[in-house]
């Protein structure tokens, strides 16, 4: 089939490829010149595992190409994707003057009849809006597509390709059978392709974003009543989590969540349900949390500190809102990083991959470091926010010898700590003990 995918970040990028690479002839769009030159020049603009051996392959084949142009490929394919941002507004819900331009851009481009499948994240409601915008500036015949994504950062690829589910929203039966088509090649391992009304399927994004968010957050909050009571979170995920009712996934507490989907999803839910009067408390509660929880853990580096922040060197691991991407958006590290600047510390940083983007959030005291064991030459506290497999088994020797005072502060409960207080480590982490160095 010949298509197009609008937007090359997270999603589109990732959709293009895999669309490519199960035999398609994929168009990839993007307003931002500089991405589309650094893929013309076999460049990927952004970390995802996989990512550059499938685009490349595709790209050599000649199923994939990339251009700025939206109206050419509005001509040349019959299916378009559109996967721009949708970024919060300030009220919390999601800016979708991205999506209406490509609408237009579309409509004013069609010369036929066009399939237009939404894969960004779209308040309920939105469907109308977009049928209602392309309407208005062409007399061509078009469907549209509700087709939420539900990919992981990290996992994008796997995710993409062997779904957990596909959801598709649509009215025409004849249109149904041509998403079944495209998404036929990745089910081997599901046969679920859950088709809807476009409505439901834009709500079944939300809820499912805003269900895993509320698996954190009350996490988070049971951990933190552990640290008063004197339980270890730890046991109590293994215990609760064991009950197949409830699944162990998601049940980690740590920094609370980032990214640029579960902060705006669950923003953009609670909007939703204001404005028809119908208030989301546990979600609102949810994202309360998410920032207690944020603020309660850079808090706790800066009160252990007290008066000596100013005199306080720290050294972080972790720059990305989570393992295996380069993704800072929303990213507790940031949040926490620019909490310590403020109060006085020096902070130096390492991330596998996304320091990068970290530089271009963070004000330039912040210094990045290449190697995470040289770093630690002189810091007064290690703290760590992503829990990259690196970090997971580090040499806790080599990060003895290196800290004057041997102190961890795990923002991702990695390592057991009674073992660290034998390996003479102070060491606090979330909703855990800490034992006394011996
Ligand atoms: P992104 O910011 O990484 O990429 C968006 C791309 O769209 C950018 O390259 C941008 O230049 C381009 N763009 C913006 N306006 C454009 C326009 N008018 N014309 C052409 N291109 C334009 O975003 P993302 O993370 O890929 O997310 C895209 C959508 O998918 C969002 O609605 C998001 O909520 C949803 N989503 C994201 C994820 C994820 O893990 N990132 C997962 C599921 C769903």
């Amino acid at each position: 089939m010949n298509m197009s995918v609008v937007g090359t970040g997270y999603v589109g990028l990732v959709a293009g490829a895999c669309f490519a690479d199960s035999g398609n002839h994929v168009t990839c769009v993007d307003c931002n010149l500089d991405k589309i030159d650094k893929l013309n020049m076999g460049d990927i603009p952004i970390y995802e595992p996989g990512l550059a051996e499938i685009v490349k392959r595709n790209t050599a084949a000649g199923r994939l190409k990339f251009t700025a142009d939206l109206s050419a490929a509005v001509r040349s394919t019959r299916v378009l994707f559109i996967a721009v941002g949708t970024p919060p507004a300030a009220d919390g819900s999601p800016d979708l003057s991205s999506i209406l331009d490509v609408a237009k851009t579309i409509a004013q481009s069609m010369d036929g009849y066009r399939i237009v499948v939404m894969k960004s994240t779209v308040p309920v409601g939105t469907h109308l809006k977009v049928s209602e915008a392309i309407a208005g500036e062409t007399d061509h015949p078009f469907d549209y597509v509700s087709n939420p994504e539900f990919l992981k950062e990290g996992a994008a690829l796997d995710d993409f390709m062997k779904p957990d589910r596909v959801v598709i929203g649509a009215t025409n039966p004849a249109v149904m059978e041509i998403m079944k088509e495209l998404y036929n090649p990745f089910m081997r391992r599901s046969d679920r392709i859950l088709m809807m009304d476009p409505a439901s399927a834009e709500m079944t994004k939300y809820a499912a974003n805003a269900l895993l968010a509320t698996k954190i957050s009350f996490m988070n909050e049971i951990a933190g009543l552990c640290e008063r009571l004197g339980a270890d979170v730890e046991c109590v995920r293994r215990g609760a989590g064991s009950d197949s009712r409830i699944g162990s996934a998601f049940l980690f507490p740590g920094v609370g969540y980032g990214g640029s989907c579960f902060p705006k999803d669950v923003g953009a839910l609670v909007s939703m349900g204001d404005a028809v009067d119908h208030p989301m408390s546990i979600v609102d509660a949810v994202q309360r949390v998410n920032q207690r929880q944020r603020y309660t853990f850079a808090q706790r580096v800066i009160d252990h500190f007290g008066d000596h922040c100013a005199n306080t060197t720290l050294a972080v691991w972790g720059l990305a809102f989570k393992a295996r991407t380069d993704d800072v958006r929303e990213s507790p590290a940031i949040a926490a990083i620019k909490m310590f600047t403020k109060n006085g510390m020096t902070v130096r940083a390492h991330d596998p991959e996304a320091m990068d983007n970290a530089k271009r959030e963070l004000d330039a005291t912040v210094t990045m470091c290449e190697d995470e064991y040289d770093m630690l030459k002189g810091a007064d506290a290690l703290v760590i926010f992503t829990d990259w497999p690196k970090f997971r088994t580090p040499d806790f020797q080599a990060i003895a010898e290196r800290m004057p005072v041997k102190l961890i502060f795990d923002g991702r409960n990695m390592y057991d700590p009674q073992q660290l207080a034998k390996r003479g480590f102070q060491y606090f982490c979330v909703g855990r003990p800490s034992y006394p160095v011996v």
